[in-house]
């Protein structure tokens, strides 16, 4: 979801009568950069659908479903670079899959079908292209801070900055994920993407939390081979960096009437089994809203029946 988090304690107030203790953007200090993209649970998600629908048949309302323009900048394409931060990162049963599983992710998405879902978009920067970068990863075993501070994990990527651990993409296009090993509990978020800067540069970042044996977050991968805690991180990865490419930052770009990013859109909705990526990996990820396959009814339904969403197969 795309909101300001001045404003979103707000917005909770108002759907709910009382703050909600849980949701993330209402633990964040005035100062923090917005969390943009949440990737809600199942349950979380399901609740959140029914609450808008009320409200739009409150309205008697029938807007058009399409994201539209906030006059942002987009992320023609995305130089990535993994930080998976905490202790856990050295165990090797922890680790399984998960360390080659996600650089193969990052890798075979370069040009990959999932990857043109979102290739629509433009923004004042250009137009979002299926080309991506990555440049693999680092691992930091120092306790990790959980999801509900974007500083704590801006921090990170700074610290892996000023290190020389990364060295942050000329053109702004840097995009870091930190992948933790802390479970995520009462959230009701399995991960989120924002953007702030380190050192006067532009960066995207994203934040996951640990997903094994989280039924929440789990897309229920049986045809992959990849383990249950990899394939749900492989579908979030997915969300997140669809939705940093097509929104990076504020002012934002595109996003719908309630927020939703394109990701979101197509939250918890799987056309296909598994999609292919060109490094010849497979991967079981939800769908991607395009405007285009919604205005030509070529999308499949996302889980309000609007057929804007694209499997990337
Ligand atoms: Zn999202």
């Amino acid at each position: 979801m795309k909101k300001l988090a001045s404003f979103a304690l707000v917005a909770f107030a108002a759907a709910c009568g009382t703050g909600q203790p849980n949701s993330p953007d209402s633990q964040l200090a005035a100062d923090d950069p917005p969390m943009l993209g949440v990737h809600w649970t199942k349950d979380e998600a399901a609740r959140r659908a029914a609450a808008g629908d009320i409200n739009e048949a409150a309205k008697g309302a029938r807007r058009s479903p399409n994201m539209t323009y906030h006059g942002g900048k987009i992320m023609p394409t995305a130089v990535s670079k993994i930080i998976f931060w905490g202790p856990s990162w050295s165990n090797s049963t922890f680790v399984g899959d998960k360390i080659t599983g996600l650089d193969s992710w990052y890798t075979g998405h370069s040009g990959s079908n999932y990857a043109k879902t979102s290739d629509e978009y433009t923004g004042t920067n250009g137009q979002v292209g299926a080309t991506t970068t990555h440049q693999g990863h680092i691992i930091d075993t120092s306790t990790a801070s959980g999801g509900g501070s974007t500083s704590a994990i801006l921090n990170e990527v700074c610290k892996q900055i000023t290190a020389g651990n990364i060295v942050p993409d000329a053109g702004g296009n840097g995009y870091y994920a930190v992948y933790t090993d802390l479970k995520r509990g009462n959230a009701g978020y399995c991960a989120w993407h924002s953007a702030g800067t380190c050192g006067g540069k532009a960066v995207q970042f994203a934040f996951f939390w640990n997903l094994d044996g989280d039924a929440g977050c789990d897309p229920q991968d049986s045809t992959t081979g990849h383990s249950q805690g990899l394939a749900a991180l492989a579908n979030v990865t997915a969300h997140e960096l669809s939705e940093a490419r097509s929104d990076p930052a504020s002012p934002g770009a595109w996003y719908d009437s309630s927020g939703a990013e394109n990701g979101d859109k197509c939250a918890w909705t799987f056309n296909v089994p598994s999609a292919s990526f060109p490094n010849g990996t497979a991967w079981k990820m939800q769908g991607e809203w395009s405007n285009a396959a919604y205005t030509a009814g070529t999308g499949y339904p996302n889980s309000s029946g609007q057929k804007g969403c694209l499997d990337g197969h």
